[in-house]
């Protein structure tokens, strides 16, 4: 028995009308691009699914890409057919004797009203003829195989099997992010958990030569290679960031330099994403990680910018986002040994209650927004993008 196509659901969602509508749209449209490569298949876009019509093609590789792609909820494989009864017996028996288990149980959904037979009806004759011609029994509550029927206007689908979506909402449909990837483990997660909610992002680093090494640049290509797999082009905004963590360290104590060096962080990443018109900035922060992550030193940091600030892993622990790093493959790219402007200037002693007055007054002592504009007018973009196959 062949299943003939593949059924996507978007699961619960809470817009409805024309935000709906673009929804679906933006979602087809991220379908089809993702499987461009196979060349058999057809779509069918509807108010409640979508349908990949498989013309033959294998179904495994298809749902390995439909399983990555954001605003999928879940699909199944499964096989369109006529609704008379006398095939969906025939088909039904068909499918579940390729099944392996002991128990089974069938569940029946009718959209289309005017069909002579009513759910129940519909399980019970269905599961009548499989007790008939095969070994297994019936378990309403905890079946090995649940045969599910679709009945529709247009025919009827048939299934035993339902993988998981990734979920949120598609690619775009939320507005750009301005993203602050430092090459840690933290902030490439952050950045998927942003993908998957349907935003777009946009990078922002800052580097520090020659203190920090040439490699991280490859590094976060390499990082934003696999995040390309929810967004196929990034851009990559590089900040020369040496001259300010320098002057830093001249005019402040250094257990200040940490909430310093963030401060002009967060008003780069603001001015920036104001240019590129981003609706919020957003970084990898965690509570309590470290000096600078206690809520009164975030406080103090955010202090500079009205732009929202969306940090996704505010109260995650590190061993579920080393987790998640693992399942994006990002954490052996983090991993990999190199210094981070963090990790070399940092303070033995950092203040984990900065005072604000005492942060001002530091401020005061040089003209940062003069090198903050400098440091805007010299950045170094660079586009990372799915590699295409030429042939
Ligand atoms: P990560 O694992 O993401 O590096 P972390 O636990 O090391 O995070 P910090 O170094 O304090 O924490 O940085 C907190 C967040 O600030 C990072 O997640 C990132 O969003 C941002 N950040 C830190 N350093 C940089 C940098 N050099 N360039 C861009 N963003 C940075
Ligand atoms: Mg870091």
């Amino acid at each position: 028995m062949k299943y003939n196509q593949i059924m996507v659901r978007f699961g619960e969602l809470s817009t409805k009308g024309k935000n709906k509508k673009d929804f679906i749209h933006t979602l087809a449209i991220n379908i089809k691009n993702a499987l461009r490569d196979f060349p058999n298949l057809a779509f069918s876009v509807q108010y409640d699914h979508i349908y990949v019509i498989l013309n033959e093609t294998d179904p495994k590789p298809v749902i390995e890409i439909l399983q990555d792609i954001s605003g999928i909820h879940s699909l199944s494989l499964v096989l369109f057919t006529e609704d008379n009864i006398e095939n969906l017996l025939k088909q039904s028996l068909a499918l579940i004797r390729e099944e392996e288990g002991k128990t089974f149980k069938v569940y029946t959904r009718r959209s289309n009203k005017a069909y002579p037979l009513n759910s129940d009806t519909i399980n019970r004759t269905i599961a009548g003829e499989i007790l008939r011609n095969s070994p297994l029994k019936v378990d309403v509550h905890n079946p090995d195989i649940t045969l599910s029927i679709e009945v529709r206007n247009e025919g009827a689908y048939i299934f035993t099997k339902t993988f998981k979506g990734a979920g949120g909402y598609p690619l775009g449909t939320g507005g750009k992010v301005m993203h602050m990837l430092s090459g840690g483990i933290d902030s490439p997660v952050a950045a998927y958990l942003l993908l998957r909610r349907g935003l777009r992002i946009e990078c922002i680093h800052f580097a520090s030569p020659p203190y920090t090494n040439i490699g991280v640049i490859e590094k976060l290509k390499d990082l934003l290679k696999e995040l390309n797999k929810y967004q196929s082009e990034i851009r990559l905004n590089v900040i020369q960031f040496t001259k300010l963590q320098e002057k830093i360290y001249e005019v402040a104590d250094e257990s200040y330099a940490i909430t310093l060096m963030r401060r002009i962080m967060f008003r780069l990443a603001s001015e920036l994403s104001k240019r590129r018109h981003c609706l919020a900035i957003s970084s990898g922060e965690s509570v309590g990680q470290v000096a600078s992550q206690t809520l009164e030193s975030i406080g103090v940091i955010n202090e500079v910018t009205n732009v929202p600030v969306i940090r996704p892993l505010v109260v995650t622990d590190k061993e579920e986002i080393i987790r998640i790093a693992r399942k994006i493959n990002t954490y052996e790219i983090s991993i990999r040994p190199f210094e981070d402007c963090c990790t070399i200037f940092a303070p033995k002693n950092p203040k984990t209650k900065p005072a604000l007055d005492k942060v001002e007054e530091y401020e005061a002592k040089f003209d940062y927004q003069t090198m903050i504009n400098e440091a805007l007018d010299n950045i170094e973009v660079i586009r990372v993008k799915k590699e295409e196959e030429l042939f």
